[in-house]
């Protein structure tokens, strides 16, 4: 008898010495609350490995594959069986009755991979691959052998059960989800912040978002956007809170007290220093952008530089190396891009200079700051008033 299982393959945090069970058992919390609405499932822990079975049931890989996938710290995610019996005869006759589903009577070529952890069964791994493959091929006319480039693989793995498997789903890959320490984003309606958070949560920092909102020249349909951004975002990590800064008050100040065409780098770095002192309340170790070098006037490096210098916490710009059309691609493989698509307008095109600075200077844009009797102000009321919204 053969059970269905899904055997689910853990990169990076696999070589993390001390630390490997504390992310491993965030993964298994993270699986746990995708799939355990559906059913009651087993996780078991199997050196380098997470088996997810359901003992008893029948379980489907359909309904289950597309809850793990979006778990980030997973390499790959494999459907197969587990074997009762570890016998040599039984290890043929399932190894076949695999191949019958996988293959049917299409003509396709085939290897079989065998990697025994448990020196305790008598045959080595080359002996059980060779022998397997003999066994198979005497009963599958369609199939050829070919060790080097075929188009199946059975891998069998002999551990503390047997277990067959012949397709790996890759997954993202990175780190368990909040493994890494807190970091607060900036998140717009647009393509790019998404994508940037959406990147640092995938390398397992916890990421809480920061939305500033000019009502009535943001509508309430651009906060439903970023709403349903952070909610996209939520899918992923299980959890997400989002402030909603009101930003009109502070915005209008800066139009009327700072020269137009440096307003974007002044409301830019409003938005790094609100954003700081969210941080700084929420015990956040970092801010994350999506700023793309040269992708925009405010994004020349004299630009960047001129943001930066606004707040004392690291900057995580993920995007900086990035085309356009890369970060398109991803925002529509994270199922984000749909979204950021919606035409609503985002509170720093409301204003926006017709021809904005390029090269702006730090300290030409510090001096004129020191003159903004009212930012430190506008900046704690601001903040003071966020809504704050959980996902
Ligand atoms: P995005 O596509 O993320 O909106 P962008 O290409 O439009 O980015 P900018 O408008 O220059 O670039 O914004 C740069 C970064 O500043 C954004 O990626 C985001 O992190 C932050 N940001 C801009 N506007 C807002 C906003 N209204 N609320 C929160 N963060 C913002
Ligand atoms: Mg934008």
């Amino acid at each position: 008898m053969a059970e269905k299982v899904l055997i689910i393959k853990y990169g990076e945090i696999a070589m993390r010495g001390n630390n490997r069970y504390l992310f491993i058992n965030r993964l298994i919390s993270a699986i746990r609350r995708n799939i355990d609405p559906f059913g009651k499932y087993y996780v078991v822990r199997d050196p380098g490995r997470l088996i997810v079975e359901d003992r008893g049931g029948e379980l489907d890989y359909d309904l289950l594959i597309p809850k793990l996938k979006t778990i980030f710290g997973l390499a790959a995610i494999c459907p197969g069986v587990r074997l009762e019996d570890m016998s040599f005869e039984s290890i043929c006759e399932e190894s076949l009755l695999h191949m019958q589903e996988f293959c049917g009577d299409k003509e396709m070529t085939f290897k079989v991979d065998t990697r025994r952890a448990n020196k305790g069964f008598p045959m080595p791994s080359m002996e059980v691959s060779m022998e397997v493959g003999a066994y198979i091929l005497e009963r599958m006319p369609n199939l050829k052998v070919d060790v080097k480039n075929p188009d199946v693989t059975l891998h069998i793995e002999i551990r503390n059960s047997v277990y067959l498997h012949s397709k790996i789903i890759r997954t993202y890959g990175g780190l368990p989800y909040a493994s890494n320490g807190r970091a607060v984003s900036l998140l717009s309606g647009g393509i790019d912040s998404p994508v940037a958070t959406w990147m640092m949560a995938k390398r397992g920092v916890e990421v809480e978002g920061v939305y500033f909102h000019s009502p009535p020249y943001t509508s309430e349909w651009a906060k439903e956007k970023v709403i349903d951004l952070a909610k996209r975002i939520a899918d992923f990590t299980g959890e997400f809170r989002l402030y909603v800064v009101p930003f009109t008050e502070l915005q209008l100040y800066l139009l009327d007290n700072v020269a137009h065409d440096k307003l974007t780098i002044h409301l830019k770095r409003a938005m790094m220093r609100a954003g700081e002192m969210i941080a700084k309340q929420d015990d956040a170790l970092a801010l994350i952008t999506g700023e793309s070098v040269g992708q925009v006037a405010s994004q020349t490096m004299q630009g960047i530089h001129a943001i930066n210098a606004a707040c004392t916490l690291p900057v995580l710009r993920p995007l900086a190396g990035m085309d356009k059309q890369e970060i398109i691609n991803r925002a529509e493989e994270i199922g984000t891009f749909e979204i950021s698509a919606r035409p609503y307008e985002d509170c720093c095109t409301v204003f926006v200079a017709k021809h904005p600075v390029t090269k702006p200077r730090l300290n030409f844009i510090e001096k004129a700051e020191h003159r903004l009797t009212e930012l430190d102000r506008l900046l704690d009321e601001a903040v003071k008033n966020a809504e704050v919204i959980e996902l």
